[in-house]
């Protein structure tokens, strides 16, 4: 292996501008979680997929790893830091253009560094009836990264929306997923997967190739939009779940459900007075339909199942005496990006305030790690898991912030977020500590995970019985000379 031969070559590819090493790397140790710092020996900035072609054969001749990173925002599971040390990080932030929007068709095609902002703002003037799938995340953060981290917006969990992608394997060789693959004299992202093996799976939370653009599906905009909070005290958690499943089941709910505990409210309001649990959901569709799923929704969860249902509507969420919270929240279920969230992580550890720059997590005080269990939507076993989050927690001297997520009738992705002072190094332990905690309890506890941090990845892919034998005959195939992001969802 030869790092220098390589960041000699890659700097031929992609100009001396774009490629950092040595000393230059300094500021990529920090990261919002307070994990140890990999060593990292560049990073490479390429400006389009055939720069991201040739890094690749330089990579694999010189044997040197490489970590791609679309806008580097993995806040709380790693920030841009690789699994392994003696990466080069691939910062994919240049190739930033949204390719093509079909607004009849309702899909966009976007590279890596296309931001959340830059694609709604785009949508908002030229294609108004689609909405971008927007995560409680930076508006500057990705819509690509996010996708490939198997993320959530607030409308759907974002691998339902691939319909294609176009990926730099191990090779060095570009390909393209479904009928993208090919051409032809018709539109060509109606159909996902075309003939054979569905292969946009394999690309996310995976290991196995550089995504330098994906086909992405978008939200119709309907008639009516009205946002459901739901207001409900800690006894009556397994209810509400049950009571979410049944309204799945029926069809009443069709979009992704967030039920936060009180700490993450908190966090983002100056009240004082609210209930322990939140849930908030989007009902869309004619006002007719809005109407008779807001009557369901209420007869559901109100009636023996002890939550309060308050309905806002876009007048209310944007009128001159809006609640701050309540616009923030109405934003990202309709298709805005806010910096709501991002701006309560930082009020969540007393004493701190958001910096100016939002998106410079990795420099301020503020700890953040968080642990991500999923739980089938059924009321007992939801109960039974944030009972133990708790009692874990509680014995580390932490109030997390949680959420439990129902995506639909059959799971819910949990977020359990742990805030801490990064300048208190004892607060730091223990917050790290209790993150151990929670994965290896709740793994043997019999609760599974579906995303995970890069310290507690190695942890994961050891005792999971993941079919990681098929993934390494694959990766041996796609990435013959293992040179993409190592340990990343794979055992090494
Ligand atoms: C306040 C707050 C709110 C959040 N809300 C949400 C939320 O609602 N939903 C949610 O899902 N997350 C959320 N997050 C987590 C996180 O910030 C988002 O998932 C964010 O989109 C990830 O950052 P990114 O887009 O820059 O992706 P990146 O950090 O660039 O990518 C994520 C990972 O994917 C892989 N990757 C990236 N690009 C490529 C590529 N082109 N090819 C191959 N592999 C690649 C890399 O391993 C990388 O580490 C939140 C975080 C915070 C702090």
């Amino acid at each position: 292996m030869s790092a220098s031969e390589a960041i000699s070559g890659w700097r031929e590819i992609v100009g001396e501008e774009h490629i950092a090493s040595g000393a230059a790397l300094a500021d990529l140790e920090a990261n919002v979680s307070a994990f140890p710092a990999r060593t990292v020996v560049a990073v490479v900035r390429p400006g389009d997929p055939g720069e991201v072609e040739e890094i690749v054969r330089i990579a694999r001749a010189h044997r040197v790893p490489l970590y791609p990173i679309s806008t580097g925002r993995n806040w709380g599971l790693g920030s841009r830091q690789p699994v392994q040390d003696g990466c080069a990080i691939v910062d994919l932030s240049r190739l930033n253009r949204i390719r093509e929007v079909d607004e009849s068709a309702r899909y966009a095609i976007v590279e890596p560094g296309v931001t959340q902002a830059q694609l709604a703002a785009y949508l908002e003037k030229h294609a108004p009836t689609t909405a971008l799938n927007v995560t409680g995340s930076s508006p500057n953060s990705s819509v690509l990264g996010n996708l490939l981290e198997r993320g959530t917006g607030f409308r759907r969990h974002r691998t339902e929306e691939v319909r294609g992608l176009e990926v730099v394997l191990g090779t060095g060789q570009l390909m393209r997923t479904g009928l993208w693959a090919g051409d032809g004299p018709r539109q060509l992202h109606h159909y996902r997967t075309g003939l054979g093996p569905n292969l946009d799976a394999l690309f996310t939370q995976s290991n196995l190739g550089i995504v330098t653009a994906a086909v992405v599906d978008l939200v119709p905009r309907r008639d009516d939009l009205r946002m459901l909070m739901l207001s409900f005290p800690d006894h009556h958690l397994a209810d509400v779940v049950d009571g979410v499943r049944k309204l799945f089941v029926q069809g009443t709910l069709r979009s992704l459900v967030h039920i936060f505990n009180d700490k993450r409210i908190l966090a983002m309001t100056n009240s004082h007075e609210v209930t322990t649990w939140t849930g908030l959901v989007a009902v869309d569709g004619t006002s007719a339909q809005v109407d008779l799923a807001v009557a369901e929704a209420r007869s559901v969860l109100e009636s023996g199942k002890g939550a309060e249902v308050t309905v806002v509507d876009q007048a209310m969420a944007t009128g001159a005496n809006a609640d701050q919270l309540i616009s923030g929240l109405f934003s990202v279920h309709s298709g805005k990006p806010s910096t709501a969230f991002l701006e309560g992580m930082f009020r969540s550890v007393p004493g701190m305030e958001p910096p100016e720059d939002l998106d410079d997590a990795d420099n301020t005080a503020l700890g953040y790690l968080a642990c991500m269990p999923v739980v089938a939507v059924e009321g007992r076993t939801a109960r039974e898991l944030v009972d133990l989050v708790e009692e874990i927690c509680t014995a580390h001297d932490i109030f997390p912030a949680v959420a439990v997520n129902p995506t639909g009738a059959d799971y819910a992705e949990v977020v359990v977020n742990l805030y801490f002072d990064r300048t208190d190094a004892a607060e730091t332990a223990a917050a790290h500590s209790c993150n151990r905690e929670l994965h290896r309890r709740l793994y043997e506890n019999g609760f599974r995970f579906y995303r995970v941090d890069i310290e507690n990845m190695p942890y994961l892919t050891d005792v999971d019985s993941g079919p990681w034998a098929a993934v390494q005959l694959i990766k041996s195939a796609f990435d013959p000379d293992h040179i993409l992001a190592p340990g990343r969802y794979c055992p090494s």
